[in-house]
């Protein structure tokens, strides 16, 4: 998948889940979407092209190396009898569940480490988000994150104390983001011809790296027709509808117009 794609799909996957997580309102759901769409660009650090690993230059580069080497490394030594002959580099390491939900341990421990580390993963998923979907998303997440501290703050509180809020109401949901996001990326590369071997280590037909994909029908390749003209619009339509208070506004919109038709 582009990785417009797998931005807009973590954003809409952000939005379906931050209600389950108790964000509840458009200015606490904002920020964790937006963090959800820019982590669902991390997985595809292990290719030199992709925008997560020239993001920041130089210094996302050697990541990128380091991602792919080892991806490589575990490749080898984790491959099943009837694995493909592949340099397992792209599509492998970061592609699996078990990496999602690794890193999102890791991202959610960093709350008791220090908020700094907590406004470092942030911006990194903001920076990936704005990258792929436009700077729009940095303001509409830094506005949302204002309103939602300074709505419950008490009075005589000082911009300071507000921060640490923000960044402790962050912190509560950081490793959320970087899970969802990368595992809805394993899900979106599921829909492409080459599939994504997300259930690794789970030995499947011989194989610990099973491509898990959709019945040949279904399937499209990158950059396809099929991902430009159906796939990303009809997320972007889903990215607009799943805002809360969207639907209703539709289907209020919907009414008028049908009144206005019925009226003529
Ligand atoms: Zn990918």
């Amino acid at each position: 998948m582009m990785g417009r794609s797998h931005a807009v799909s973590g954003w809409c996957a952000g939005l379906a889940v931050a209600p389950l997580i108790g964000l509840t309102s458009v200015a606490e759901m904002v920020p964790f979407a937006a963090a959800t769409a820019g982590y669902a660009l991390v997985p595809d650090l292990d290719h030199p092209g992709a925008s997560a690993s020239r993001l920041l230059g130089p210094v996302t580069r050697l990541v990128s190396g380091a991602v792919r080497t080892f991806s490589g490394v575990l490749y080898n030594l984790t491959k099943g009898p009837r694995d493909e002959d592949s340099t397992g580099k792209h599509r492998h390491a970061t592609h699996t569940l078990a990496a999602a939900i690794g890193l999102g341990i890791l991202a959610a421990s960093l709350g008791d480490r220090g908020k700094w580390a907590v406004l470092a993963v942030a911006v990194t998923g903001l920076l990936l988000a704005a990258d792929a979907l436009g700077d729009w998303i940095i303001f509409v997440a830094l506005g949302g994150a204002a309103w939602s501290v300074t709505g419950t703050a008490l009075p005589g509180t000082t911009a300071a104390d507000a921060v640490q809020a923000g960044l402790s109401e962050i912190g509560g949901w950081i490793g959320m983001a970087v899970g969802l996001g990368m595992f809805v990326h394993c899900l979106g590369d599921s829909l492409t011809r080459s599939g994504c071997p997300w259930l690794w280590p789970l030995p499947i037909r011989g194989e610990t790296w099973y491509e898990l994909r959709l019945p040949r029908l279904f399937r499209f390749s990158t950059n396809s027709w099929v991902e430009r003209l159906l796939i990303v619009p009809a997320l972007t339509v889903a990215a607009v509808l799943l805002l809360p208070g969207a639907l209703p506004a539709v289907e209020h919109l919907f009414d008028a117009t049908s009144i206005w038709i019925a009226g003529r």
